[in-house]
């Protein structure tokens, strides 16, 4: 774009000024008329349709009718007073209800006029109407029908103001024209003929007044892919230039491995696991820092492929950390590793929140002596007081749940030469997807599962049915199987009550089999004491374990073989998904069953039917992410690059995959964007980062 041009303040189109323009300011944040022509309509009208009353009902959104008002009757008293008007078209009746502005509304009606009423259909007492709606008399030889009207997302400050959708697409219409000539080619010919996109100023024009639908959707197309183009070419420069300037240890023997793998390890590495070994190890020798992202659902064995990326660490004579979510969780690694730690003669230790002042001070000396090797714990291994002489490996698990300053405060504590990081979730997304919400990290993906797991069965239940379930609960621990019995977390807020639910089901499981031994495991008890009914479950001793969800993450019990999930409804996606992984480890057919009152919201009702349907972390996560949108799910958004205007990550992940595609042999080509056929795109990033501060700044 033209810049000087589109950085005029907005006040100086016609019909805003001063005031006005403060609003605008204010209220959306659009400045100039930069601002105001990328304010996209967040959907469009169809003008061009007439609904018949007989076929309204409550799914419609908007809708277009034609006909007459046949007579009009105002209602109620005082402050409940609203104006009701009949409106027929022949095929039935419908009413247009208002509840305020009645007398002027009541003026300027003409009954028995053919009118086009524009508006949201509602059901009340079985009756269908339409408050508030837009009401127009018809001509049928103007062109009032046939178009498809923008609508503007605006605030209810500036509706009082006059400042609604229509005003703003009036306004919109008359920067567009003096616009136009402005608007310059921001993509290369050579991407627009590959890709069949329209022209910028052509789109432009029909994102805000599309011709048609087509003109519309290619307008729409044009304006994500650039958008996703853009954000694709900076993430992977800047993950190109974080490449150039951090060295990183360069680890090449790999004895170790060797070792464990042909003398300890007691079964094979899937087909996944060594692909991803491999890629790791290729990082780690390569001269650069390793920043990489491991994904692969829950129990498709990350914990072994994070223990061999210590190994070539540790043959290398440097140190590794891996820091986990929970205490539990880091007990849990710390437990399953150290038997293999110990037949290789390599130092573990364990640091946690509880873990006591004097053993803390001796770990905390062999580390900084380079003695101790790996070091597993939770948050406490960010503290300052905890130095390494070689920090060579960090590893993060569960990413989701450390935020991008706990990374990098990580990282610090390597001395000379930053450590390299894998970062692991559970959370499989597709990996241009993780790519871009995670910027700096290359992805690896572990897309299979160790042999001989049995898929999770997955049912729904209501609440009533409890004693069903209950039954069938009974019949599998006589099986001699274990169960878990999941509450919602406990939150600040309701913690009392929650609580009470909790201790509530646990009194009642403890009724309901009194023959068996139940542990009951939350976020409000010491650490030692949840650590201590952990242990007795782990044992068998308890058969089952009531809890919160501090045994969502990973936690690993073969012989418990059945999830119940209490008040499913209160959980996301991704939670009853990491929930339900934590059964079906052993060889027995696993259970989860997802327990919910009768009454669910739309989006509830979602949730549980994916679960069921699927066991696939990818097919969920799509789910998540569509339901909840990528900043939810990740909480960790990289500021700046991801501030889409137009794109939506979540839905429009076959343009990202096209947009990244053409970035990547852009610069693979024209890797400082010096050919002249690239001038419009190296102007167009050269805007972007003016416009955008601290992008390169990595996190
Ligand atoms: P997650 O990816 O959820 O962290 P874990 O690392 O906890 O999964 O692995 C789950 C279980 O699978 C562990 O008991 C682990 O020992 C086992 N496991 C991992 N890889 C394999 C494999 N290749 N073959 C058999 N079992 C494996
Ligand atoms: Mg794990």
């Amino acid at each position: 774009m033209n810049n000087s041009f589109f950085d005029t303040k907005v006040e100086f189109i016609k019909g805003v000024g001063e005031q006005r323009a403060k609003q605008l300011n204010t209220e959306l944040r659009i400045f100039n008329y930069g601002d105001l022509i990328q304010h996209y309509p967040y959907r469009h009208e169809d003008r061009t349709k007439f609904h018949k009353v007989a076929e309204i009902n409550e799914e419609l959104p908007y809708i277009q009718l034609k006909g007459k008002m046949k007579y009009m009757e105002t209602v109620g008293e005082g402050y409940k007073q609203r104006l009701v008007v009949h409106f027929r078209d022949g095929s039935g009746e419908v009413e247009l209800v208002w509840f305020k502005g009645i007398n002027w509304v009541k003026k300027s009606i003409q009954l028995n006029q053919e009118y086009i009423v524009f508006g949201k259909p509602t059901a009340f007492n079985g009756r269908y109407s339409l408050a508030h709606p837009e009401i127009e008399l018809y001509n049928p030889t103007a062109a009032q029908t046939g178009f498809l009207q923008p609508v503007y997302h605006v605030t209810e400050k500036l509706k009082k103001r006059n400042l609604d959708s229509k005003a703003l697409s009036k306004i919109t219409k008359r920067l567009l024209e003096i616009a136009l000539p402005n608007i310059r080619e921001t993509l290369s010919e050579e991407i627009i003929d590959a890709h069949k996109l329209m022209p910028k100023r052509a789109a432009m024009q029909h994102i805000h007044f599309p011709k048609d639908i087509a003109h519309l959707q290619k307008a729409t197309y044009r304006l994500k892919f650039e958008e996703l183009f853009f954000t694709q070419i900076r993430l992977i420069q800047q993950n190109l230039f974080r490449k150039t300037v951090y060295p990183g240890q360069i680890f090449k023997s790999t004895e170790l491995l060797t070792t464990f793998y042909n003398d300890i390890l007691e079964f094979d590495l899937t087909g996944a696991q060594k692909r991803v070994v491999k890629e790791i190890y290729k990082d780690m020798a390569a001269g650069q820092q390793m920043n990489r992202l491991l994904q692969g659902d829950v129990g498709s064995g990350k914990t072994i492929v994070a223990f061999i990326s210590m190994l070539l660490a540790i043959d290398n004579g440097a140190q590794t950390c891996l820091m986990a979510p929970t205490e539990i969780l880091a007990e849990q690694h710390y437990r399953s590793l150290k038997p293999y730690a110990d037949k290789l003669g390599i130092t573990i230790d364990l640091l946690t929140g509880s873990s006591n002042q004097s053993s803390r001070k001796v770990t905390h000396e062999f580390l900084q002596s380079g003695d101790l090797k790996i070091l597993i714990g939770t948050h406490a291994l960010i503290e300052d007081a905890v130095q390494f002489k070689n920090l060579g490996l960090v590893i993060i698990d569960e990413q989701h749940r450390f935020g991008v300053e706990q990374r990098s405060k990580l990282w610090k504590k390597g001395q000379e030469v930053y450590p390299h990081v894998l970062v692991m979730t559970a959370t499989p997304i597709p990996r241009t997807l993780a790519m871009t919400l995670y910027g700096d990290l290359d992805v690896s993906i572990i897309d299979e599962l160790p042999p001989g797991r049995k898929p999770i069965k997955t049912v729904h239940r209501y609440d009533s049915h409890r004693l069903n379930v209950f039954g069938f609960i009974r019949e599998e621990i006589e099986k001699g199987r274990q169960v878990y019995i999941v509450y919602p977390l406990i939150e600040q807020s309701e913690k009392l009550e929650r609580l009470k639910d909790l201790e509530d089901g646990y009194e009642s499981v403890k009724r309901a089999f009194p023959t068996y031994h139940v542990s009951i495991v939350h976020g409000q008890m010491k650490p030692k004491d949840k650590e201590f009914e952990m242990q007795r479950f782990v044992r068998n001793e308890t058969q089952i374990m009531v809890a919160t969800t501090v045994i969502e993450v990973g936690v690993n019990v073969p012989n418990a073989s059945i999830m119940i999930i209490e008040n499913a409804e209160r959980f996301g996606l991704s939670q009853l998904h990491q929930l339900r992984g934590r059964v079906g480890r052993g060889a027995e057919q696993s259970y989860c069953i997802l327990m919910t009152d009768y009454k669910l919201s739309k989006e509830a009702r979602e949730r549980v039917k994916v679960m069921v349907a699927t066991n696939d972390g990818f097919e969920i996560a799509n789910t998540d992410l569509k339901l909840r949108g990528p900043g939810d799910m990740m909480g960790t958004q990289q500021s700046g690059i991801l501030d889409l205007v137009i794109a939506d990550l979540a839905r429009d992940g076959q343009i990202l995959e096209k947009a990244r595609a053409a970035a990547q042999q852009l610069l693979k080509e024209d890797p400082d964007l010096k050919l002249y056929k690239n001038i419009f795109i190296k102007k167009q990033l050269a805007s972007i980062q003016q416009h955008t501060t601290n992008w390169a700044r990595i996190s």
